[in-house]
């Protein structure tokens, strides 16, 4: 009867999303940091897979510690550090890439959708963009992880991750445990305010379809107000047909706990539902929002948490890796 363990992560290329927020960040300060052993990273070598500037991503490194911190995760229940500060990752990604196939890499749908936006934007396609999910392998894999708490658009990526550890089991013996995406029950995937067929992404170019952990209230209900629903006038729960208001209708779910058709069955226009959503968003996000600057206010206090959550995630990767590198006989 051990304990579970679970990791997640999150990438610093850009502001927290309320994307990222409802579809991972939520679960792991509500649910999962008070039931299980669990491990949040700031995954920042992940950020160098696409153009970057160095100085912003270390900027966005930190500010996502911060805000997941703000968010509510508590470093005395659970271990919050940052991917680079520990060097397990990377000697582990090399194994799992001995181990990944190269085919199996590019049908990555992730893969596939950003490196056309590489190539569209007349960038090059760095040979990391294609082995991330390897490395994000290697993140899970090396805290023997039985569940990985994400969104939707995840998912492919911890199937891959749970291929790599049977496959590495079955050939060189067992080392890893295989372990589960967890997805929360709504708002899996929120998607862009203005294009409600794309999802909500922080490393999109800013507009405002997208809603930022840090925005002003005022900016989050004009975004809000602004969302492009679609010409109908009946608020339906219909994802397929009517994905703007399902968005927001998930929203609302999720910032209520009412299931969305419940919640569509109440609404007569799309003004009150708009405004109900922007309600429900900003009391959310502004305890988050007093919290981060709290924090920005003591930046011995954030140093002091990384610091000893990569000497704990240290302790707990080493002997995986190091089980993993005997395993081959190495
Ligand atoms: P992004 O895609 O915004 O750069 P990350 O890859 O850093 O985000 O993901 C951090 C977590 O947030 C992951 O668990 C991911 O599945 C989740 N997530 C990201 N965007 C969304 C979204 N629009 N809706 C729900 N969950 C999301």
């Amino acid at each position: 009867t051990s304990t579970t363990r679970i990791f997640s992560g999150v990438k610093p290329t850009g502001h927290l999303t309320l994307g990222n927020y409802l579809g991972a960040v939520r679960q792991w300060v509500e649910s999962d940091q008070h039931r299980a052993d669990a491990l949040f990273c700031v995954v920042d070598l992940h950020a160098l897979t696409v153009e970057h500037d160095p100085a912003r991503v270390r900027r966005l490194s930190r500010q996502a510690a911060t805000l997941l911190l703000a968010a509510g995760l508590d470093p005395t229940l659970c271990t919050v550090f940052v991917q680079s500060h520990v060097d397990e990752h990377t000697r582990l990604s090399y194994l799992l890439e001995c181990t990944a196939a190269d085919g199996e890499m590019r049908r990555m749908i992730q893969y596939k959708e950003k490196s056309a936006r590489e190539r569209a934007t007349g960038g090059s396609v760095r040979l990391s963009l294609l082995t991330y999910p390897v490395l994000m392998a290697a993140d899970i894999l090396a805290y023997r992880a039985d569940e990985v708490p994400v969104g939707d658009d995840q998912a492919q990526h911890v199937e891959l991750t749970r291929d790599l550890a049977v496959r590495f089991n079955q050939r060189y013996g067992q080392t890893f445990t295989v372990p589960r995406a967890v997805l929360p029950p709504v708002a899996a995937r929120v998607m862009d305010l203005q294009d409600p067929t794309s999802k909500m992404g922080k490393s999109h170019a800013e507009t405002s379809g997208i809603v930022y952990l840090l925005d002003e209230a005022d900016v989050v209900r004009k975004k809000v107000m602004r969302a492009v629903t679609d010409s109908a006038t009946d608020v339906v729960y219909d994802r397929a047909e009517r994905p703007g208001v399902a968005n927001l209708l998930e929203l609302l779910a999720a910032c209520t706990g009412t299931a969305p058709d419940t919640l569509a069955a109440g609404y007569g226009s799309y003004g009150a539902l708009k405004r109900d959503t922007a309600d429900a968003v900003v009391e959310l996000l502004r305890p988050v929002r007093e919290r981060h600057a709290e924090l920005c206010a003591d930046p011995a206090y954030v140093d002091g948490v990384l610091r000893d959550g990569a000497r704990r995630a240290r302790e707990l990767a080493r002997p995986t890796v190091d089980a993993a590198y005997r395993a081959i006989g190495l």
